[in-house]
């Protein structure tokens, strides 16, 4: 008889909490739990009624707050400490990338030749402060390092090598670009290639920290929209160093007399001579760089997703709730 009840019994009654199923019959919500929908305040309401304000079933609510997957998770030793670090890798890539982005502004053809002082005090500024980001990268790397005695194959460390690696070929890829001369030729835009590799590097290396960390988010697991895939990322700064080679490629010649099909051409830019493959490049990169930007942005937001959920955990499902009557 007790099974048949039970079968009959709406699913909305029992939810899978961190602890394994609950009942929710005869419970109240003794947490602030804001509703779904409206966000009405449920707390001291029976986990098995409606919003008074929309309609919308408790259960609903509790559900969308509750995050069993990361309860079952192993917990983190110092969970705030690797928010913030995550959160400080994820601004310092932002600005080590704008760093870098304002330093080949600086040194278009057209811009290097017309404001020569604003443009040397500037570009210096800039790929100082993106070779800084680097080397400060490795304070959140020290923080996120795990402790000696886990040797775990699945704590990060390769992912924190990688990253480190990546970061290191960053420093010395901004010093190249900034060491290189300018004036010689315009073969000094190949020395960018450096720190973009030691961008990808970084990436993949925060990539694969993600896959432990972000877990324990539920927005940073389950967002499909605002989710920042670390692989598109990657395939940006891909296009940007394709666009570079295609800048190459059209200014190789651009001095030259007459110039062959492929260079598409000769624009008049600014007073200067251009072909249409150099152009093409350039416009190649500022679209992948501004798409590239944009896509960092976002990366920092879900950063700040992940800090959240580590610092301040969603509460169980059954700490949620009153405990049940008769036990
Ligand atoms: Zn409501």
């Amino acid at each position: 008889m007790a099974l048949v009840e039970h079968s009959r019994r709406p699913v909305d009654e029992v939810l899978i909490g961190s602890d394994g199923p609950e009942r929710l019959e005869g419970r109240g919500i003794r947490l602030p739990l804001p509703c779904k929908r409206c966000g009405y305040d449920l707390q001291g309401l029976a986990a098995t009624g409606v919003c008074p304000e929309c309609g919308t079933p408790a259960p609903r609510s509790l559900e969308a707050a509750i995050d069993p997957t990361t309860h079952r998770l192993p917990p983190l030793l110092a969970p705030e400490s690797v928010g913030n670090a995550v959160l400080g890798l994820g601004c310092l890539i932002l600005l080590a990338t704008l760093g870098l982005m304002v330093f080949q502004i600086m040194h278009l053809d057209w811009t290097v030749n017309r404001i020569p002082g604003l443009v040397r005090l500037v570009s210096t500024s800039a790929i100082f402060m993106a070779a800084a980001c680097g080397l400060l990268g490795f304070w959140p790397i020290i923080k996120l390092w795990p402790t000696p005695g886990t040797v775990d194959p699945r704590d990060g460390r390769r992912g924190l090598g990688v990253l480190s690696i990546g970061l290191l070929i960053w420093i010395v890829g901004c010093g190249l670009v900034w060491l290189f001369p300018i004036s010689s030729s315009g073969s000094w835009i190949l020395m960018l290639l450096v720190p973009l590799l030691g961008g990808i590097l970084s990436l993949e290396g925060l990539r694969k920290i993600l896959i432990q960390i972000g877990a324990r988010s539920r927005l940073f697991r389950t967002d499909r929209i605002r989710r920042q895939r670390i692989r598109d990322l990657m395939i940006g700064i891909g296009f940007v160093m394709v666009g570079i080679l295609v800048i190459l490629m059209g200014s190789s010649r651009s001095s030259g007399g007459s110039s062959v099909w492929w260079m598409l051409g000769r624009f008049n830019i600014g007073g200067e001579q251009q072909s249409g493959l150099a152009f093409l490049g350039l416009a190649m990169t500022v679209v992948a760089v501004v798409l590239l930007v944009i896509g960092l942005v976002y990366l920092c937001m879900n950063m700040a997703w992940i800090r959240r959920a580590l610092i301040a955990p969603p509460p169980r499902l059954r700490e949620y709730l009153d405990p049940p009557s008769g036990s």
